[in-house]
């Protein structure tokens, strides 16, 4: 398995992607961002034309933006999360149930037209794939040689696949970087919003799984290992839930104005920091779930201190 690197122009920096040779022909794991150094970057490190499939851990624009690129230029078969066919086809259904979320959090009008308008300027949703298939409903991966767990909190819809000795896990297991769980509505029932804490606290379950495979992230080159990789974040999720303790029950409006002083202004930014703040009361509120996770996964001990901070 090859890592390729990318620059890219958000603020997480450089993207990896993933190429290998399969019995059944040349496999790409994500493509990085839809910008004109990326396109030629993927032209030049990956033999497009003999290339058979495209798998995609999530589709945030960083790791699927060129999809239609290897679409029009190879012969390949994309391959993503059924979520993420969900997003595509009821896309405007999804941005306006987002939006219903963030007026029902007490964030104005005025708040969500400018994050639409920010998710515009950063082109944040490139062009859907033209065609696709759904990788829980194609049987034929598992003759490639690909397996896959679906490990969702970052996104409802995240990926990892297993090739031989080797994770290819998107944004689910990252060095020193802590991955928003996105706010997003419920792309199963479009009712109410995803709970992505409960979500991430079940993945943790699979993401154990993984101890002893070479773990291939979507930035930040690699990890020094699954259990590093969670106690990071969950180390990380711990010490800001803290923070947030004093300020329970506020408007998440007057949460973020505290915690950031007026230096968050970017709408983006503060959708990032409202989802981030959902997640976390998600703990504050049912701690015993992460606890109960990080027990069977025999990672408690390491956090317990912390843990009794926020389960006070
Ligand atoms: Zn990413």
């Amino acid at each position: 398995m090859i890592q390729h690197t990318v620059a890219t122009p958000y603020m997480v920096g450089e993207v990896h992607f993933y190429s290998v040779e399969l019995d059944s022909g040349l496999a790409l794991f994500d493509t990085g961002p839809p910008t004109p150094e990326a396109q030629a970057c993927l032209a030049d490190l990956v033999d497009l034309k003999r290339l058979k499939h495209l798998f995609i851990t999530h589709c945030h624009v960083d790791h699927y933006g060129l999809a239609n690129f290897v679409l029009e230029n190879s012969a390949a078969d994309v391959y993503l999360a059924r979520k993420d066919a969900i997003k595509f086809k009821r896309h405007t259904e999804r941005m306006e149930a987002i939006a219903a979320l963030l007026n029902a959090a007490g964030f104005s009008e005025e708040f969500v037209r400018q994050l639409r308008e920010s998710f515009q300027r950063n082109k944040v949703f490139p062009t859907n794939p033209e065609r696709y298939r759904i990788v829980e409903d194609s049987e034929e991966l598992a003759g490639l040689g690909v397996s896959w767990l679906s490990c969702p909190g970052h996104s409802q819809s995240d990926l990892i696949y297993l090739v031989d000795d080797c994770a290819v896990t998107g944004d689910v297991l990252l060095r020193n970087i802590f991955q928003a769980p996105l706010l997003d509505i419920d792309l199963e029932t479009f009712d109410g919003r995803f709970r992505n804490y409960d979500a991430y606290c079940e993945s943790l379950l699979k993401l154990a799984q993984l101890r002893g495979m070479r773990i291939l992230p979507g930035h930040r080159e690699y990890v020094e290992g699954v259990d590093a990789a969670i106690l990071s974040y969950v180390t990380t999720l711990l010490e800001r839930a803290v923070h947030l303790l004093p300020l329970r029950g506020l408007p998440l409006e007057e949460m973020i104005g505290r915690l950031f002083q007026g230096r968050l202004t970017d709408p983006f930014f503060v959708y990032l920091k409202i989802s981030e703040i959902v997640f976390m009361l998600d703990l504050i509120e049912n701690p015993t779930r992460l606890r109960a996770s990080l027990e069977q996964i025999g990672l408690f001990g390491k956090l317990s201190g912390l843990y009794a901070a926020v389960a006070q």
